[in-house]
């Protein structure tokens, strides 16, 4: 049986341009980057050519990139960095963050800034909910279970407007705006001032490099307090030694991604939308969410009255690979918190799957699992 794989928004095969990346560093280029020999001054060196391209990469400075372990790290990084820092502001999260920034949020007391029924957050609440003490708002650029697209433009002019305002009062808390662009790499450009943020998460998983890479933008002058101290790589920001071969190949994986992101963009988009349309005739009551302002590689959709676990399983027994819920977290019971704030009840969020594609996805595979799904809810 073939086995399709629909689950790219849980993880990416590695490219083989990023494995080739990878490999000096795994063997004869093993040097600690901080060594004085020349050996480790030339892997040091190549350390900061990919520090100096992925900055090119998102119009930044090389000392605004942060290398990580991935976004979860970024993400904390960025938030509880902010958050240590600045102990008696407050921070601001949209209500469909990932678990990565929602959590560490949590440790701080964050507000939610509310999303409509497609996970879009409600501008002018967010106005609403900027006070004097707001020192970080946290939104997402692409939603992980719904590809919802946040209007990340009109959040930065918003936040642009309350720091004219405070020069203006006198208050001399910063405001940041800080956006986690796990999902987004593939398929969006990530030019950070036309996004006007301050602080972006990025992560190699999704984007065909490897697992634990990643980076946290810094905009120069952002004030953050570290998380990881030690020895002071990374500027200060994240002691440890760095991992050179995770960097090159994260590097490598976020030149391919920008390079390609159009015309995936394109292809996925109209390969989804057969599949969605596909699923709207032969299963008449599922519903499809996160609206039409969605990233192209994700289709979440709900079948009233069935079981998302079993419906699952029983599509991988017929050799398709997909997601309950989010599949980023480890497993939990509970259903969904982003599939609760755009509204559904635990059972419709207990119901819905999470199709994700990507390189290797074509249109024969997506007819593969139109046709397992019939055969399970209508023809099984
Ligand atoms: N943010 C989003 C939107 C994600 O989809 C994921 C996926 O796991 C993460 C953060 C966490 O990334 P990582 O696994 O690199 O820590």
């Amino acid at each position: 049986m073939k086995k399709i794989y629909m689950d790219y928004a849980a993880a990416t095969p590695l490219d083989k341009a990023v494995i080739e990346a990878m490999r000096p560093f795994l063997s004869d280029e093993f040097y600690n980057p901080s060594a004085v020999y020349l050996s480790a001054k030339d892997v040091k060196s190549r350390l900061e050519a990919a520090r100096r391209s992925a900055a090119g990469l998102l119009g930044a400075r090389p000392a605004e990139i942060i290398f990580t372990a991935g976004a979860t790290e970024a993400n904390n990084l960025a938030v509880q960095g902010v958050g240590r820092r600045f102990p008696d502001a407050e921070i601001l999260i949209s209500g469909a963050e990932h678990e990565s920034v929602a959590a560490p949020a949590g440790l701080f007391g964050a507000g939610s800034i509310p999303v409509d029924k497609d996970g879009l957050i409600i501008l002018n609440k967010l106005s609403n909910l900027i006070n004097d003490k707001t020192v970080l708002v946290s939104v997402i650029m692409v939603n992980n279970e719904l590809g919802t697209i946040q209007p990340l433009a009109d959040v930065a002019r918003i936040i642009s407007e309350v720091r004219r305002q405070r020069q203006t009062d006198g208050n001399d808390l910063p405001i940041y705006l800080h956006s986690d662009a796990a999902q987004a790499a593939n398929f969006f450009d990530l030019h950070v001032s036309r996004l006007g943020v301050d602080l972006l998460s990025l992560n190699g998983g999704k984007i065909y490099g490897p697992k634990q890479s990643g980076a946290l933008y810094v905009k120069a002058g952002v004030e953050l307090q570290p998380l990881i101290v030690g020895g002071g790589q990374e500027f200060g920001l994240r002691s440890g030694t760095e991992n050179v071969a995770g960097i090159a190949g994260f590097f490598t994986a976020l030149e391919l991604a920008q390079s390609v992101h159009r015309d995936e963009s394109a292809r996925l988009a109209n390969l989804r939308k057969r599949f969605e349309a596909q699923l709207k005739v032969k299963f008449k009551n599922a519903v499809i969410n996160g609206g039409r302002h969605r990233a192209p590689h994700i289709t979440s959709i709900t079948f009233p009255g069935q079981d998302n676990e079993r419906l699952m399983m029983q599509l991988d027994e017929l050799g398709i690979m997909c997601a309950a819920g989010s599949a980023c977290s480890a497993s939990s019971d509970e259903p969904s918190a982003v599939l609760r704030a755009i509204g559904l009840s635990d059972d419709l969020a207990r119901a819905t799957l999470r199709f994700s594609f990507g390189h290797g996805t074509t249109g024969a595979d997506m007819d593969a699992a139109v046709s397992a799904l019939d055969r399970i809810l209508i023809n099984g």
